[in-house]
């Protein structure tokens, strides 16, 4: 059971401005939620918040009804932060490696052959068992981004936040993240809730639509949003910011 609940969340990075302005909505458990807007919109700030690396101003996230630091301590919450991928590739270490580091939270209770059970199979889940011996700085990006999605995995959360999993990476693979996301999400029943500035992928494997610029421009159906996005766009950049 993993839904989250946000209540008027408020968020500013100095007291003079706030980028998130009471912010409310609910993301049902095994949803899949796609936030969209423009630049600077506060996307990014929003997924920091629910993952509970900053607080709020004012108002509150619940994650099952409970606070996210008892969610957290649970291990039910798993962030890959933007560019984490590029990042990670600077060190020199394997794709086995990478992804067993998403075992921290359960060490002491796995054996090592369990370990290396849950790493191979969650590299099996994502299509990328063959990368395990190579280094993570030899693959592409869209490669890259299936091991740390395989590494968020390893923890076995219930709740998988995303930020723009696929910038820099190229179209034909970004499309396939988004599936191999949509396939999670249908068969492990994992709540995602995922940044993404590609509002024609995002919004064809995510069921819902969080558009946010500072304020909540819209919530609600893919469907909805995408019938009506051509025609609205330009209300994204007259609501109040125009970053
Ligand atoms: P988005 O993800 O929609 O592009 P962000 O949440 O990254 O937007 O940023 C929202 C606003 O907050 C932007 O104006 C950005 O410059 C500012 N901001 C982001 N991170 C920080 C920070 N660590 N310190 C100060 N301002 C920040």
């Amino acid at each position: 059971m993993t839904g989250v609940k946000l209540n008027n969340i408020t968020y500013g990075y100095n007291n003079t401005e706030m980028v998130l302005n009471n912010i409310s909505f609910t993301v049902q458990q095994g949803e899949f939620v796609v936030a969209v807007g423009p630049n600077g919109a506060g996307k990014s700030t929003l997924l920091k918040i629910i993952a509970g690396l900053i607080e709020p101003v004012a108002g509150q996230v619940l994650i099952d009804n409970n606070s996210i630091r008892a969610a957290a301590q649970q291990g039910i919450i798993a962030y890959v932060p933007q560019h984490y991928a590029q990042n990670t590739a600077a060190f020199p270490a394997t794709v086995e490696e990478i992804v067993a580091l998403g075992l921290a939270g359960t060490r002491g209770k796995l054996t090592a052959k369990g370990a290396k059970h849950i790493v191979d199979h969650m590299l099996e889940m994502v299509g990328a068992e063959q990368l395990k011996g190579r280094r993570i700085g030899e693959l592409s990006g869209g490669q890259q981004q299936r091991v740390m999605v395989a590494r968020a995995l390893a923890g076995n959360p219930q709740l998988l936040l995303l930020d723009e999993p696929t910038s820099g990476i190229d179209y034909a693979a970004s499309a396939r993240i988004y599936e191999l996301l949509g396939q999670l999400n249908s068969t492990l029943g994992i709540t995602i809730i995922m940044v993404s500035h590609d509002i024609e992928n995002g919004t064809r494997f995510a069921a819902k639509v969080a558009c946010i610029n500072r304020h909540l421009c819209f919530f609600g159906d893919s469907e909805e949003f995408r019938s009506s996005h051509a025609s609205m766009q330009h209300l994204w950049y007259y609501s109040g910011f125009t970053g």
